[in-house]
């Protein structure tokens, strides 16, 4: 599946907000967010005009997108997954990214961000109800344990994310054994557990046109 390869630190400053792409730098004083709060490129120092609503929903949509590291036609297809199942269909498509495998890692703090968690589920480092998958999109339901697999659990990578990145802070929705690097998705995560400063409903408006 193909990916954006590019620098992540301008997708940041495109949208004005930090979309967290680079793992512990992005809550450093190195984060280039924290110095130049205006968008990349040439004129990104000019006055700006008032954006259209277009433009407003526009921006939002590929805020969600980029912070999931998704291309457009993947995060069109969750959207018509989410608008296809029962619910709010802007609050069903944020659980489904949340659920997404390499963002569960990612939150249970096994991987420093969503791009690391990635790479570790395609180089098999991980198991799902003991069972090896190595798919970034794959679904976690409520119940499954992902854990990290048997060699793997000495690996580096994952022990400095495990000690940086989430000393006890865990979402209410997860569950982690951090001795035995195993966690749980214990339910659906409800909007207000998933900690996005995004509108999801500007997503709904724009796609619905
Ligand atoms: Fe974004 Fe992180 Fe880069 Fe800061 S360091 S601009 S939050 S990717």
């Amino acid at each position: 599946m193909a990916r954006y390869t590019g620098p992540v630190c301008k997708l940041c400053r495109r949208e004005e907000q930090k979309l967290y792409l680079k793992g512990t730098k992005c809550t450093s004083p190195k984060c280039p967010l924290e110095s130049k709060s205006y968008p990349p490129g040439q004129h990104g120092t000019r006055r700006r005009f008032k954006q259209s609503e277009y433009g407003i929903q526009l921006r939002e949509k590929q805020k969600v997108r980029r912070m999931y590291g998704l291309m457009e036609t993947q995060f069109r297809s969750y959207f018509e997954k989410a608008e296809r199942a029962k619910g709010i269909t802007s609050e069903v498509l944020l659980q489904m990214l949340e659920r997404r495998l390499d963002n569960v890692v990612y939150r249970l703090g096994f991987a420093a961000s969503r791009k690391t968690a990635r790479q570790l589920v395609l180089h098999r480092h991980f198991l799902v109800n003991d069972r090896l998958v190595d798919i970034p999109s794959y679904l976690i339901r409520p119940g499954d344990v992902i854990q990290v697999k048997g060699k793997s659990k000495k690996l580096g990578v994952i022990h400095n994310s495990m000690k940086k990145i989430r000393d006890g802070k865990l979402l209410p929705w997860l569950d982690l054994d951090k001795a035995g690097m195993r966690g749980t998705l214990l339910n659906n995560p409800s909007r207000a557990d998933i900690p996005l400063e995004v509108n999801e409903s500007l997503i709904v408006e724009l796609y619905s046109k």
